[in-house]
């Protein structure tokens, strides 16, 4: 099963894809993720683009080829994988399917979180006291100002693939307004009607 999920940052994205590593047994490749462990590791990649992740732009597609097509490469995406936040812009929606086809594999669904973006800075407004009050860490990018900045790339960048994927006949749209249960059982039954 390969699988995309779509959604403007805090969507839930992340949350949803651990719920269908877990239940589904394919693995969660999080470009996010592997972009924060390269600043982290303060790696060549790293120190690129730890300005643009700090500003909530994107970086290249040509930096998320690379580390894509390297990623799917490896044995446990044999079976399958999901692409969380991984697909940003219709070049990169192009370039998966280009390493796909190659691969002749081909992309299962593309699953929309469709949520409410004023609440969406609501739940990170709680985000920050609740981290601010308990000392846990914050994301360098958890800011309203980055924060805001990232719903608008998403906007103008990656809404786009809406229409792409609908064109194709993959997009599944799925409330993401509800509890981390309720949307998990949304996405449930759509990942049972596709086998
Ligand atoms: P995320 O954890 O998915 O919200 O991603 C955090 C940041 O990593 C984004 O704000 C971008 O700066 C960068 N990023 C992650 N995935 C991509 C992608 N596919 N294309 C471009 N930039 C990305």
């Amino acid at each position: 099963m390969i699988l995309i999920l779509l959604g403007p940052p805090g969507a839930g994205k992340g949350t949803q894809a651990q719920r269908i590593v877990e239940t589904r047994g394919v693995p969660q490749l999080s470009t996010g993720d592997m972009l924060r462990a390269a600043v982290a590791s303060g790696s060549a990649l790293g120190k690129k683009v730890k300005a643009v992740l700090d500003r909530g732009d994107l970086v290249s597609d040509k930096i998320i080829e690379e580390i894509i097509t390297a990623r799917i490469k490896e044995p446990d995406c044999k079976k399958g994988f999901i692409l969380d936040g991984a697909v940003r812009t219709v070049g990169q929606a192009e370039m998966i399917d280009r390493v796909l086809k190659k691969q002749k594999r081909s992309l299962d669904v593309v699953i929309e979180l469709v949520v409410d973006e004023e609440e969406l800075v609501n739940r990170l407004r709680t985000r920050i006291a609740e981290a601010q009050q308990t000392g846990q860490p914050l994301r360098s990018d958890d800011n309203e100002e980055t924060f805001r900045n990232r719903q608008r790339v998403y906007r103008e960048q990656t809404a786009p693939l809406i229409p792409y994927y609908e064109k194709q006949g993959k997009l599944r749209k799925v409330d993401g307004m509800g509890s981390i249960d309720e949307v998990a059982a949304e996405i449930d039954a759509v990942l049972d009607g596709i086998g």
